[in-house]
């Protein structure tokens, strides 16, 4: 079994109840890949009993799980003496201890009916242990292997390993933000730092198909599943910017390009937001690291939206980004060359000082734009991915519905037919 303990800000306060299921839920959906794993819930922790689902592979995605913040392989017993050393000598067992490993007994009794007290248990767990593995030698202090027994009142866990978790609050008890996501390397970290806060989101991506290629819209939607394994779920929104982008240029401004285009994504997603309930937008910006980056362009460019501006990244070294990237495991990806719409028509000088008022003249003077960003919105595709598909290849062709039909499928109680085979969970499309 796997032990899941909560961080302690969802056991204090009036939320608790509220936080706890938002983390049962985000649990059930990245365990949607491993049908026979069983939850269980109990007060102020949560259990997986694997079922012969591969315990090290769970692990691997339930570290991620926002508002836990540590688990433990555990093995239960029941609540009796005989039964709970058996089992205290199986992960000895298993742990396989080297000569000169030290060693103790952590007990405790939480349930106080148990005949034995928790300093009780310390000995007479350790003794026979001892006994039995000659290469362990007692160091009460900091020992390499610290057993754990935990006494509840139906049954016992034993455990050594205290795994430290993602931490954060709980998936969307935060409410639900729109990330812009490009296919670079910071706003996919963006959005596993909005996620890891309680934020669920939904991903907008922009493309200029045919001046951006297939694959670099796969690319998108492959940076997205990395976020859905850790999420859950996650919707993308494929927005066409080519008529946008076309028109934008043609205003000759060619050192505001990035500015404007900037301003129409930012609209285009806020329309988005309102259909999708979403609060925020959420972007990969990093003060100064780019001529859209500086204060006097993100002061122009936010001008465009009335949604707050959440921008995780913003205080951070390109270092600290790429070392989360690789931690998360989109830097692979995110550095696969393929083009994004906004290297498209790129200046060679864009403007690190934008006007405001400028800026919004050359707006005024292309009366079509209003008509080309409601356009874009009304065009665009809504994919759903989860946690643990393996071919999003496959579902992007299939799942690139026009927007509102996509709507529709959203309120059947089963998740749709985007899930892969195998994952048969069918409760995950419920909780979101
Ligand atoms: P990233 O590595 O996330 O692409 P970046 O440092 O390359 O960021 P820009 O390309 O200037 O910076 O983009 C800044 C932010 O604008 C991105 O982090 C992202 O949130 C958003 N963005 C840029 N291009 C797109 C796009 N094609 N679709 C959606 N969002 C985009
Ligand atoms: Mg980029």
């Amino acid at each position: 079994m796997i032990l899941l303990r909560y961080g302690e800000i969802t056991i204090k306060g009036r939320n608790r109840s509220r936080f706890e299921k938002a983390a049962h839920e985000h649990v059930k959906a990245v365990l949607a890949p491993f049908p026979q794993a069983r939850i269980i819930k109990e007060f102020g922790r949560l259990y997986i009993e694997a079922n012969g689902e591969p315990i090290q592979e769970m692990i691997q995605v339930l570290r991620h799980v926002f508002g836990i913040v540590s688990l433990s392989p555990v093995k239960r017993a029941p609540s009796e003496f005989d039964a709970v050393l058996k089992t205290a000598m199986e992960m000895v067992e298993e742990y396989n201890p080297a000569p000169g490993t030290t060693f103790k007994v952590t007990a405790r009794r939480a349930w106080k009916k148990f005949p034995h007290t928790s300093q009780e248990l310390n000995h007479l767990v350790a003794a026979p242990i001892l006994k039995e593995f000659p290469n362990l030698s007692v160091n009460v202090r900091q020992p390499l292997f610290n057993l754990h027994v935990e006494v509840r009142e139906e049954n016992t866990y034993v455990f050594h390993e205290v795994i430290p978790t993602a931490g954060g609050f709980p998936l969307g008890s935060n409410g639900k933000g729109m990330l812009l996501l490009s296919g670079g390397i910071d706003s996919p970290v963006a959005g596993y730092q909005a996620l890891k806060r309680g934020l669920e989101i939904e991903a907008v991506h922009f493309h200029s198909f045919p001046f951006t290629s297939e694959r670099a819209k796969q690319k998108v939607v492959d940076l997205a599943q990395i976020l859905a394994n850790y999420a859950g779920r996650i919707r993308v929104h494929m927005v066409p910017f080519t008529e946008v982008q076309t028109k934008l240029h043609q205003a000759g401004e060619e050192h505001l390009t990035i500015t404007l285009m900037r301003r129409s994504m930012l609209r285009i997603a806020s329309m988005l937001a309102d259909k999708r309930k979403a609060l925020a937008l959420v972007t990969g910006d990093s003060l100064g690291q780019v001529a859209s980056q500086t204060l006097g362009s993100m002061n122009v460019i936010g001008r465009a939206t009335e949604l707050p501006l959440l921008r995780p990244l913003i205080t951070m070294d390109k270092e600290e980004i790429v070392q989360i990237a690789h931690q998360i495991q989109t830097f692979e990806t995110s550095i696969l060359p393929y083009e994004d719409c906004c290297t498209l028509f790129v200046a060679k000088s864009p403007a690190t000082n934008p006007n405001l008022r400028i800026v919004e003249k050359i707006e005024a003077r292309i009366p079509e734009l209003d008509d080309l960003i409601q356009d874009a919105v009304d065009r665009t595709e809504m994919i759903t991915l989860y946690a643990g598909q393996q071919q999003p290849d496959a579902l992007l062709k299939q799942h690139n519905q026009p927007h509102d039909q996509a709507e529709e499928s959203l309120h059947t109680s089963s998740p749709d037919h985007a899930v892969s085979e195998g994952s048969s969970n069918q409760e995950v499309g419920d909780w979101f």
